[in-house]
């Protein structure tokens, strides 16, 4: 059993599953996604008065370019998508 069955674990789950599901395509733009590229986009996003959730069901494959252009769109304070928990282990 391994330690790093964490919250980013987790979500890394549910991030593949997302590209999975809507095939390693960007959802925006149509691109073919790889690596780094793969993202998945919160449709409604996570922050009050949001409050969207992880749940793949509020979730699409992005690519990185979507996903930030998106964020600088529709939410009202822009901050970094990449999240550090994806570099770092909890
Ligand atoms: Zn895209």
């Amino acid at each position: 059993m391994s330690q790093h069955s964490s919250k980013g674990a987790e979500w890394d789950e549910v991030r593949l599953f997302v590209l999975n599901r809507d095939g390693w395509v960007c959802q925006l733009c149509g691109k073919e996604l790889e690596g780094r590229d793969a993202q998945a986009d919160h449709i409604v996003p996570k922050r009050p008065p949001f409050n969207g959730t992880d749940d793949p069901a509020n979730l699409r494959a992005a690519c990185e370019d979507c996903n930030k252009r998106r964020n600088g769109e529709d939410e009202p304070v822009r901050e970094t998508w990449l999240s550090p928990r994806w570099f770092a282990n909890y």
